[in-house]
């Protein structure tokens, strides 16, 4: 299958919401295929694996449920079970130690 492309924005007003809401200083959030970042720089984000494997997980979801089915089922999860019970972001940490989710993507 051929990767997918991911981009990465730096500074994003959407990540600096997200972060004031969740009261994070380093933030990391998926629309899409774009990881949108604050308070951290793409070198950064991209030196740590982990992290980088966490989001490109959530571009999977994404990709798989379509932009709005996705945002819809991902807000009901957490509005349910909450945030760290939420099903998309338990996946999202199992995919943490997954370094083959890494062949399907290519980060522009
Ligand atoms: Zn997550």
């Amino acid at each position: 299958m051929e990767p997918v492309t991911c981009y990465i924005k730096e500074r994003s007003f959407l990540a600096r919401l997200a972060a004031r809401y969740m009261g994070g200083h380093q933030i990391a959030m998926v629309i899409g295929r774009t990881i949108h970042l604050h308070g951290t720089s793409r070198e950064n984000f991209l030196r740590h694996t982990w992290w980088v494997r966490h989001e490109i997980c959530h571009v999977m979801q994404y990709r798989e449920l379509g932009l709005v089915p996705f945002l819809w089922k991902y807000f009901w999860e957490c509005i349910r079970v909450g945030y760290y019970a939420n099903r998309f972001e338990v996946a999202a940490r199992a995919a943490e130690r997954d370094a083959a989710i890494m062949e399907r993507v290519k980060i522009v």
